[in-house]
């Protein structure tokens, strides 16, 4: 359980209520497990939601009806379907309750349904004489969690402080003789420690050569001191992901490109954070730190876009890079999250990249971590 509070979830499943008239649909089946979460706080495996205009109805296993049973207590207009062991499969259950409802236009996530699914529910409904029409509604429940309400910023301030304090504790302990998969062990253990569930993603702890690949995870490779070591890690507290990075030179001391590069990539995070304004649109805050890099002759090694929203995903919108026409722009609005993480990497020599966390408010952007200022 997400740990939301019943009030919370009520003004989610208003705004629910007013995309589903919006869109002309009588119900949406919501099967992908980040948006049961948010409109529940339900985050076990293996699930269905059906939304009405005024119900939700939440399918789940015997293992769940516990957890479902207590749901629905607390919130009046969740009606929880258990499947009993032996009583048949999920699917079945969201066939028959659905058949129970017929309604007429039925909403289901796209992305989230497979082939099989599908084919199989619209069997099952027509069998049952059902006259529910299968529709696409994509992103309906992903455009409410866009915006933060009130009882996301503050689970994700919380998680912003606790994350910064992990890097705190064992950045210092990025030492020369390390194995990167020793660090990525050490964090993800402080993680836990500081009331995270989980890491949010794999732990990436990429040393000299190694840190000039974006996506590197962790090696066996040992730190040696004159590496530059990049650290990206996050973790889900109250199931909301937290994400930072921190690259570090193993000392003794650093080279000046090394430092040239820190400073650079930390000057390109600083505009980024200043442009970043309720009304402006993603792709001028990645220009913005394009530009800085590219003044400091470093603009073709800035190989990713600038950053991504996080809430019960760790990617999700909105989206901070170069326009793309097949994707929708998320102009910024009071209440999104989202990373700010510049980079610059040269194979062979290794790379940098800083990543801070940063809620969208009226009064201008605000860091849900900690920044290091560089340079
Ligand atoms: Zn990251
Ligand atoms: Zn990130």
């Amino acid at each position: 359980m997400t740990g939301v509070a019943a009030d919370a979830l009520g003004r989610r499943h208003q705004g629910l209520a007013a995309a589903l008239a919006k869109r002309s649909l009588d119900a949406l089946l919501v099967s992908h497990p980040p948006n049961i979460a948010y409109l529940t706080g339900f985050t076990g495996s293996a699930a269905f939601v059906i939304a009405t205009a005024d119900r939700l109805w939440l399918l789940s296993d015997a293992r769940y009806a516990q957890t479902l049973g207590e749901l629905s207590r607390q919130v009046a207009y969740l009606t929880p379907v258990v499947v009993p062991p032996g009583g048949g499969s999920l699917e079945e259950a969201l066939a028959t309750t659905l058949a129970s409802l017929a309604p007429g236009p039925l909403g289901f996530e796209s992305p989230h349904l497979t082939v099989r699914q599908h084919l199989d529910l619209d069997r099952r409904l027509r069998q049952a004489g059902c006259p529910a029409e299968l529709t696409a509604a994509d992103s309906t429940v992903e455009d409410l969690r866009l915006v933060k309400d009130a009882w996301e910023v503050s689970a994700l301030r919380e998680g912003g402080r606790r994350l910064s304090d992990v890097a705190k504790c064992i950045l210092p302990k990025a030492l020369a003789g390390t194995s990167e998969r020793e660090i990525a062990a050490l964090i993800e253990w402080e993680m836990r420690r500081k009331g995270f569930e989980r890491p949010a993603f794999d732990t990436i702890v990429a040393s000299g050569p190694n840190a000039a690949m974006p996506h590197y995870r962790a090696g066996d490779r040992r730190l040696a001191a004159g590496d530059l070591v990049v650290i990206d890690f996050g973790g889900m507290f109250q199931e909301y992901a937290l994400d930072m990075t921190r690259t570090l030179v193993v000392g003794p001391g650093a080279t000046p490109r090394q430092l040239e590069c820190l400073a650079a990539v930390g000057a390109a995070q600083a505009e980024a954070f200043r442009v970043a304004r309720v009304g402006t649109a993603p792709e001028d805050v990645d220009a913005a730190a394009r530009r800085v890099l590219a003044a400091a002759g470093m603009g073709d090694a800035f190989a990713h876009g600038l950053g991504h929203g996080l809430g019960l995903e760790v990617h999700e919108r909105p989206r901070l890079s170069r326009r793309r026409p097949d994707q929708a722009q998320d102009v910024l609005a009071a209440g999104m999250v989202f990373t700010l993480e510049p980079g610059v990497y040269f194979p062979g020599w290794g790379g940098v990249r800083i990543e801070d966390d940063v809620l969208a408010t009226p009064a201008g952007p605000e860091w849900l971590t900690e920044p290091v200022h560089v340079g």
